[in-house]
């Protein structure tokens, strides 16, 4: 029987109902296991390859994504992890140009270093011929400009040219969209935002359908460790339960907070893919299932921007974003490539009135 969102959401990864025992068991605390002193290790025989909390967690991220999952102690140690597992010397990537910085960072030091070439692409386009290429890495939306790309299409002309496709699903969250079901070979993500989104807990994963692919990458996180612990995996196992309504509180703002920035004249560069004004929303309405509540914009000068967070009382000033509590996070100050003022402006769960409200004070006092 197939369910609906918010009944996925809730039952993803939980055993089969069993008496005095727990609905989501607790997490298991051990390294090592006790062996079969004769034949050796069980199921479980050592905590970096095998984990039983853990393994609960996959399985629920599996329920969503549609394919095995492995999961990693933050995004950047699964999206690395996928990079050095399929890439080799003389290989070349396809990265967004607009994607998350640290992924640059890392192809422009190790991967350059290993011998590994980038082509930096923007994920509104225009796409470069694939030929040559070993691995395609899309990030839709885009964190933090929001452009969005076209999956099937795109994964089409990569698998033509002989090209591995990779998605990061951040942004997305696997109820947001399932990119493996439109063509992708791989999707990767972190946890850490809207999947998990109580601000707590770093996470990243794999998942991929194909299982010497994501033999591969098993074999690299048992050789270089980046597990997550037993209380963040069972930590975020429990917050997935709420994933569904969270998104659907966080779209409803951020439908709300566009609209408003919208109407400012004091108020530049209002990005949302829901938005049928916005150069997203044609891909986004056709490719998405839900669009997420991170909204960006421009207030035009870094000492506004910080005029506008000192004087707003329920917008956190945090990087991160997709958690229960609305955050804005200035990007220039990470260095960044946007404008001195922009915002990515991250939705929470309170009510959107009290938002709206609190928005256009901060943005009144800060004019
Ligand atoms: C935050 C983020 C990452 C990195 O995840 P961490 O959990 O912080 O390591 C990767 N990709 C995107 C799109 C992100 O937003």
């Amino acid at each position: 029987m197939s369910h609906s969102d918010g009944t996925r959401a809730v039952h993803a990864g939980l055993p089969a109902p069993a008496v005095g025992e727990p609905f989501l068991p607790g997490p298991v605390f051990a390294a090592p296991y006790h062996l079969d002193p004769v034949t050796g290790p069980g199921e479980n025989g050592y905590a970096r390859t095998e984990h039983p909390t853990r393994r609960a967690l996959e399985t629920a991220i599996e329920a969503l994504e549609g394919a095995p999952t492995l999961a990693f102690a933050s995004g950047q140690a699964a999206i690395t992890a996928l990079l050095l597992a399929v890439l080799r010397t003389g290989d070349t990537v396809a990265l967004p140009s607009d994607g998350y910085f640290t992924v640059r960072a890392f192809a422009e030091g190790t991967l350059r270093d290993l011998g590994v070439k980038t082509v930096l692409v923007p994920t509104a386009g225009p796409y470069p011929d694939f030929t040559g290429v070993r691995l395609v890495l899309l990030e839709t939306p885009a964190n933090p400009g929001l452009d969005v790309c076209d999956v099937r299409a795109l994964s089409a002309a990569a698998h033509e040219a002989g090209a591995l496709v990779a998605v990061d699903n951040t942004t997305a969250t696997p109820l947001g969209q399932n990119p493996l079901a439109l063509g992708a070979d791989l999707v990767v993500a972190s946890g850490t935002k809207a999947l998990t989104g109580h601000s707590d807990v770093l996470l990243g994963y794999v998942s991929a359908h194909d299982p010497t692919l994501l033999g591969k990458v098993e074999t690299w996180r048992k050789q270089t460790g980046a597990v997550p612990g037993a209380f963040d995996s069972w930590l975020a196992h429990r917050s997935i339960a709420t994933l569904d309504l969270r998104l659907a509180r966080q779209t409803a703002n951020a439908a709300a907070v566009a609209g408003l920035l919208l109407s400012r004249s004091d108020v530049t560069g209002v990005r949302w893919p829901g938005l049928p004004s916005d150069p997203s929303y044609p891909i986004a309405s056709a490719q998405m299932r839900r669009i997420p509540g991170i909204v960006s914009f421009d207030l035009g000068s870094a000492e506004r921007a910080g005029r506008f967070l000192s004087a707003a009382r329920l917008v956190f000033a945090a990087t991160s974003f997709g958690g229960v509590h609305t955050t804005a996070d200035r990007r220039a100050q990470w260095g960044d490539d946007t404008p001195p003022g922009f915002l990515r402006f991250s939705c929470g769960i309170e009510d959107a009135a009290d938002l709206l409200a609190d928005l256009t004070a901060a943005l009144d006092a800060s004019a």
